[in-house]
This record gives C-alpha cells, sequence and structure tokens, in this order.
C-alpha cells in the first residue's frame, strides 16, 4: 500500500495515520519530521533547512526529494508507505513518481481529508477560550492566530499537488469533518476498492 495522505492540521490525520500503520504495517512517513530530526540532530540537511523552516516556507526539492528517497529505500518501506506532508509542490510529485517507476512501483491513493476552514478554527478558538478560562495556558498550537498560518500554508500546498492527482485519477476526497468512525470507513473503502 503506498499512500499519501493530505489533510490540514486538526482534520484527524494523525488518528488516521497511525490507524493505517498499524493496519497495513506500513511507515508513515512526515517529512517535517525527518526535517526536525535532521535539526536536532544538527546534520548538513538539518542546518540548511532550519531557517526555511523557522520562516514558514518550503525547504527546496532537493533537500526533501533526497530525505525521501533515502527513506523509501529503507527495507521497512519494501511493503508500502503513507506520505505525509510530501509531495508539496508539482516537482517533488514528478520526483516521486520518478523514483517509484524506477522501482517498479506504483501509488494506490491520494486521500484528501477535507475540512471546513472556518469550524475548524473556531474548534480552536473554543479550545483556546476554554484553556484561558480554566486558567490554562494556550498550547501554540491553539493559537487562533498560528493556526490559520498553518491553515494557509496548508492550502497553498496543496493547491499546487492536488490537481497533479486528480490527472492520474488518484485523488480521493473524504469529509474529514465527519466522525473519526465515518472517515476511517471512508478511507477503508477507498483502500479496498470500493470507494
Ligand atoms: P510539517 O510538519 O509537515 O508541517 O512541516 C514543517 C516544515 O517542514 C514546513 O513548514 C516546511 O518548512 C518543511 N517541510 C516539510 N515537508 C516539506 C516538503 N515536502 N517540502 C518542502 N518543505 C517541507
Amino acid at each position: 500500500m503506498r499512500l499519501i495522505l493530505l489533510g490540514p492540521p486538526g482534520a484527524g490525520k494523525g488518528t488516521q495515520a497511525t490507524r493505517l500503520v498499524e493496519k497495513y504495517g506500513i511507515p508513515q512517513l512526515s517529512t517535517g519530521d525527518m526535517l526536525r530530526a535532521a535539526v536536532r540532530a544538527g546534520t548538513q540537511v538539518g542546518l540548511q533547512a532550519k531557517a526555511v523552516m523557522d520562516s514558514g516556507s518550503l525547504v527546496s526539492d532537493e533537500i526533501v526529494v533526497g530525505i525521501i528517497k533515502d527513506r523509501i529505500e529503507e527495507p521497512d518501506a519494501k511493503n508500502g508507505f503513507i506520505l505525509d506532508g510530501f509531495p508539496r509542490t508539482v516537482a517533488q510529485a514528478e520526483a516521486l513518481d520518478a523514483m517509484l517507476t524506477l522501482e517498479g512501483m506504483a501509488l494506490d491513493a491520494a486521500i484528501e481529508l477535507d475540512v471546513d476552514a472556518e469550524k475548524l478554527v473556531s474548534r480552536i478558538v473554543n479550545r483556546a477560550a476554554e484553556a484561558a478560562a480554566a486558567g490554562q495556558a494556550v498550547r501554540k498550537d491553539d493559537d487562533p492566530e498560528v493556526f490559520k498560518t498553518w491553515l494557509a500554508a496548508y492550502f497553498r500546498d496543496t493547491a499546487a499537488v492536488t490537481p497533479y492527482y486528480a490527472a492520474k485519477g488518484l485523488l480521493k476526497h473524504v469529509d474529514g469533518m465527519a466522525s473519526i468512525a465515518s472517515v476511517s470507513s471512508a478511507i477503508d473503502a477507498i483502500l479496498d476498492g470500493r470507494g
């Protein structure tokens, strides 16, 4: 199973990825996590990526494609993987295709968890208000302004890649605002060829 999971923060992508990792026994490959690990480890890639990540811009295609290429050649990715946060540009999507073709592999689907941006923001605003009322500090990811910036970045990135997968007939939509159980069964239906 080779899958791309697309969805903004708050859409339940993490929950679904964790479930799919268990169900299929394949790793979740998050370029954001890998880049953060590289920054922590102080590697060459980490040093190059840090300032770009701090500014909220995209790290170069060359760097992320290199990271993914190395990662999908690891033994645990031989039977498949869930890509999270990659590809974010058409150049990355094309590089991924070239890599997979070379390995005689193909993608099964690119699944996008569709969300209502306004509802997501109001969820975060409520959560921040509740935390403040309870005398707790508001977490960075519950700060509505920070959250809106993340959401805008997500829509910027997906706007670039979704048409690419739609044109290949690989893009599938799931209502990310539905219950966890409904989202799970919609994804399972797609992956079992029923959706
Ligand atoms: P994420 O955790 O996926 O939101 O990624 C955190 C940051 O890492 C992003 O804001 C980018 O700076 C960088 N990043 C992660 N994945 C990619 C990618 N596929 N292409 C370019 N930059 C990326």
